[in-house]
C-alpha cells in the first residue's frame, strides 16, 4: 500500500525498493485453496470495513479502481452454548425484557459515547479526552446489571478485539461493539478473495523494485550518513544504502530488527514498549459435504460464545463452493494464545465440538480442515493506552533519524483500513517534506526573492507584497484572485449560512476583501500583521482592518460568525495552538481554513511561488490536527456537500491551475464548533445544480 500512495508521485522524485521477506507478497490477506474442493477461503484477514455511507473510504475507492466486486456481508445470530439466538428478537423472548434493556442500554451508551461521524475521524484529541480512554473495557463489561446481556456482548465482541477485556481500553472495546452498527460501517468481502486487492496493488506498480525473499535484519548508517540496510536473502546477507526508510511492518515484526545506532535504538525501544498488546487469532476452517447449518443459522457469519467469544464464517456465501459448505472457526485473545500449542486435528475437533446440539450432527459431513496460526499477529489495544499525535507515531526519532518513517496498523485501528489511512499520511508527510527541502536549498541558492524583513515591513518584508503572484503587487493581483462569491458559496455549501453574517479575514492585508465582503452583504472585518500592508488600507476600512496578531486578537468572544483565515502558515509551528485557540474563541460557527498546505498541487505551488514566507509547512491532515486539538472538529464528511464544495473549488480554478489535488482536500478546508448554533431556519442548503 504504501508504495502504491508512492507511485502517485511525479516520476522521478524518488527510486522505491521493497524488500518483503517471504515469497509473496500480502502479509495477513491471505486466500487459500483447499486440497479437496476446487474452492478458495480466507485464512487471515476476514472482511474489509466500508465507511462509505458516512464519508469518502479511500480503501473502498481503491477497491474499485482496480475493479474488483465487493460483496457485502452480514450477520446477525448470536449463539451461546446450545442456543442459536437469530437476532436481538430472539434474545429478548429466550432472556426477557430486563436483559433485552440491558443489552439496548448498553448499546445506546456506546453510540451516544462515539457518534459515527467521531468514529470515522478518529481524531486524537478527541479518543484523548474520551471518558472511556482510559478505563478497561472489563471495568465497564463489568458495570452492565444483566449478566446475559454482559455475556452476549462479551462473546460478540470478543472476535474483534483479539484480545481479554482487562488488556484493553473501554474505548477499545466500545469501537468494536459499534462496528457491529451498519450506521457506523458495513463489511464486505472481494469476489475471488481479498488477496485480490494486492494482486491488483502490485501489477500497478510501476517505478517500484520488488525485492522477495529478503528479510531486513539489521538497520544502521553508512559513512556518508545514510541508511545501511542488512538484508538476508536465503543464506546470503545483503547490503544496501538508502536515503529514506519507511518501515511498513506490524509490531511483532518490527522488534525482531537490529537497530545498531544507539539514539535510534533506544527510540525505537520506547516505540515498540508503547505499543506493546499483543493479541492473536487461530483460525479453523472446515469443508463439509452440504452447508448443514443454513435454515438454522443464517448470515455471512455468526458469533459464538464458544471459545470465550469467536465468529464463525459462512465461507460459502463469498467464495463459491457448492455442494459444499465451508465454515471458518476465528478464535481470539488468549484462547487462540494457549490452544495454538494443540496440532491441527485436535484444533478441528475443538471447532467441530464447539457446534451448538442443534448442528452437531454436521460432524459426520466433515471433508477437510485447515488450521491457521496468528499468534501475537495484531493488536490488542491499537493507538496504545495514551494516543500520540501523527507525526509522533509515525516517526520514532524525529531528531535523530528524520529520514525513517514507520507505517502500521497497530498505530491505528488494527485494520486494512488503518494500515491504508497510516500508509497515506506517511506518504503525504515524506511529499511535504521534501517540497519544504527542495524549496529550502533552491532559496539557499538564490538570493532570496524576499527584502529582509524590518520592524516597518514586518515578518513577510515589503517585496511579498509588492510581487505578490510573483510579479505584481497585491492590489493587482486581488482583483485577479480574489472572488468572495466563492467564499460565501463555500460558506454556504459546508456551514448552510448565508449573508448576513459577521466574518473575520485574519490576514487581511490592505482590508480589500472587506469591500467585496460587503457587497454580499457580509460584515467583514479583518486582522493583519504586516505594518507594510496594512498601511495601504483605504480610509473608509481602517476601522474595521485591525492592525494586529492572530495570536492575540483583540474581539470579544463569539464576536464572529465565520473565520476566513489564510495566515496561519506564516506562523512557526510552536505558535500555531495559541493563534487556533484564539480563532475558536473569537468565533460563533466555524472557520474556512485558507492558508498554504505543502499537499496542493505542484503546479499552483511552483507558479505562485506558494512557499515564500512560510513557517509551518503541513500537509491538510496535519493541519485538521491542530484545528481539531484546539476544540474544532471537521466541519463535513458528507459527500454530497464535498462534491458540491469541489464543484465550486474547481469552478473557482477555471483556466487555471486546481490549488487542491482532489476533493478529500474539502474536508480538511472547513472547521466547526462542536457547539455552533444550527444556521438559521430561512437558510437552506444552497443548491448548485
Ligand atoms: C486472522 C486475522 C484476521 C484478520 N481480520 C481482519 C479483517 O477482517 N479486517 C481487517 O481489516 N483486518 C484484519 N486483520 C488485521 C490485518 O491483517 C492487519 O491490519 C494487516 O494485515 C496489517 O498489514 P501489514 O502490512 O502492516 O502487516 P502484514 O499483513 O503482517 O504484512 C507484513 C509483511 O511484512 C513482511 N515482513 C516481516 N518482517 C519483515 C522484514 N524484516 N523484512 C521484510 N519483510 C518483512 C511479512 O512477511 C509480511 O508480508 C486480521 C488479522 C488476522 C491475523
Amino acid at each position: 500500500m504504501m508504495t502504491h500512495l508512492l507511485e502517485r508521485f511525479p516520476v522521478g522524485l524518488f527510486d522505491v525498493t521493497l524488500f518483503e521477506a517471504t515469497a509473496r507478497l500480502g502479509g495477513k490477506i491471505l486466500t487459500q485453496r483447499f486440497d479437496t474442493i476446487p474452492a478458495i477461503y480466507e485464512a487471515g484477514v476476514a472482511e474489509l470495513y466500508d465507511y462509505s455511507n458516512i464519508g469518502l473510504d479511500p480503501l473502498k475507492t481503491l477497491v474499485q479502481e482496480l475493479g474488483l466486486k465487493a460483496i457485502p456481508m452480514h450477520g446477525y445470530a448470536v449463539v451461546l452454548g446450545d442456543e442459536i439466538l437469530r437476532s436481538e428478537h430472539d434474545f429478548r423472548r429466550r432472556f426477557g425484557l430486563p436483559s433485552f434493556r440491558a443489552l439496548n442500554e448498553f448499546h445506546k451508551t456506546c453510540t451516544a459515547l462515539c457518534s459515527s461521524s467521531d468514529y470515522y475521524e478518529g481524531h486524537v484529541a478527541v479518543d484523548r479526552q474520551h471518558p472511556w480512554a482510559h478505563r478497561t473495557f472489563r471495568e465497564v463489561l463489568d458495570k452492565i446489571p444483566d449478566e446475559n446481556a454482559r455475556r452476549y456482548i462479551e462473546a460478540a465482541v470478543r472476535s474483534d478485539t483479539a484480545t481479554e477485556p482487562h488488556l484493553t481500553s473501554a474505548l477499545n472495546g466500545l469501537k468494536n461493539v459499534v462496528m457491529d452498527d451498519p450506521r457506523y460501517m458495513r463489511l464486505y468481502s472481494i469476489e475471488g478473495g481479498i488477496e485480490k486487492v494486492v494482486e491488483g496493488i502490485v501489477d500497478g506498480l510501476k517505478q517500484t523494485e520488488i525485492v522477495r525473499e529478503s528479510r531486513l535484519i539489521a538497520m544502521g548508517r553508512a559513512a556518508d550518513g545514510r541508511y545501511r540496510l542488512r538484508v538476508r536473502n536465503h543464506d546470503r546477507t545483503v547490503t544496501c544504502d538508502f536515503d529514506r526508510v519507511v518501515l511498513a511492518l506490524p509490531h511483532n515484526w518490527l522488534g525482531q530488527i537490529d537497530f545498531e545506532d544507539v539514539p535510534l535504538r533506544l527510540a525505537m525501544q520506547k516505540h515498540l514498549a508503547r505499543y506493546d498488546h499483543p493479541a492473536h487469532y487461530l483460525r479453523v476452517t472446515v469443508v463439509f459435504e452440504r452447508p448443514f447449518w443454513r435454515g438454522k443459522v443464517g448470515g455471512s457469519y455468526f458469533l459464538s460464545d464458544a471459545f470465550g467469544g469467536c465468529c464463525v464464517y459462512d465461507e460459502g456465501l463469498r467464495h463459491a463452493c457448492e455442494p459444499y459448505g465451508v465454515l471458518g472457526w476465528l478464535l481470539a485473545g488468549s484462547t487462540a494464545a494457549t490452544l495454538c500449542n494443540l496440532g491441527d486435528r485436535e484444533l478441528i475437533a475443538c471447532a467441530l465440538d464447539s457446534l451448538p446440539k442443534s448442528l452437531a450432527a454436521g460432524r459426520g459431513l466433515f471433508k477437510e480442515g485447515r488450521v491457521h496460526r496468528w499468534i501475537n499477529t495484531i493488536s490488542g489495544l491499537p493507538g496504545g493506552w495514551d494516543v500520540q499525535e501523527l507525526r509522533d507515531r509515525h516517526m520514532p526519532a524525529p531528531v535523530s533519524d528524520p529520514g525513517l518513517h514507520l507505517v502500521g496498523d497497530y498505530l491505528f485501528d488494527c485494520t486494512i483500513n488503518g494500515v491504508f489511512d497510516s500508509a497515506e499520511y506517511v506518504s503525504e508527510a515524506i511529499l511535504s517534506e521534501w517540497r519544504q527541502r527542495a524549496y529550502n536549498e533552491a532559496a539557499e541558492g538564490a538570493t532570496s526573492a524576499l527584502a529582509t524583513p524590518t520592524a516597518k515591513a514586518g515578518p513577510l518584508g515589503s517585496d511579498y507584497f509588492d510581487f505578490y503572484d510573483g510579479e505584481s503587487p497585491y492590489e493587482d493581483s486581488f482583483e485577479e484572485h480574489f472572488d468572495e462569491t466563492y467564499t460565501v458559496d463555500l460558506i454556504h455549501t459546508i456551514f448552510r449560512y448565508s449573508p448576513p453574517y459577521r466574518l473575520l479575514d485574519c490576514g487581511s492585508a490592505n482590508g480589500l476583501t472587506l469591500q467585496r465582503f460587503a457587497r454580499k452583504d457580509v460584515e467583514a472585518w479583518g486582522i493583519e500583521y504586516s505594518p507594510y500592508i496594512y498601511a495601504r488600507t483605504p480610509e473608509p476600512w481602517r476601522a474595521r482592518n485591525i492592525y494586529g496578531d492572530v495570536r492575540k486578537l483583540p474581539f470579544d468572544d463569539g464576536f464572529f460568525d465565520f473565520v476566513y483565515e489564510t495566515c496561519l502558515c506564516y506562523l512557526p509551528e510552536a505558535d500555531l495552538d495559541t493563534a487556533i485557540s484564539e480563532l475558536f474563541r473569537v468565533c460563533r460557527v466555524g472557520v474556512f481554513f485558507g492558508s498554504i498546505t505543502t499537499d496542493m498541487t505542484k503546479e499552483v505551488i511552483e507558479a505562485y511561488e506558494l512557499f515564500e514566507g512560510i513557517q509551518t509547512f503541513s500537509t491538510l491532515w496535519e493541519w485538521s490536527e491542530r484545528f481539531v486539538r484546539n476544540g474544532f472538529r471537521i466541519a463535513t464528511s458528507d459527500l454530497k456537500v464535498l462534491q458540491r464544495a469541489w464543484k465550486i473549488e474547481i469552478k473557482a480554478n477555471n483556466g487555471d491551475f486546481a490549488w487542491y489535488p482532489d476533493m478529500e482536500s474539502m474536508r480538511y478546508c472547513f472547521y466547526v464548533k462542536p457547539d455552533a448554533p444550527p444556521p438559521r431556519a430561512d437558510q437552506g442548503a444552497v443548491s448548485l445544480g
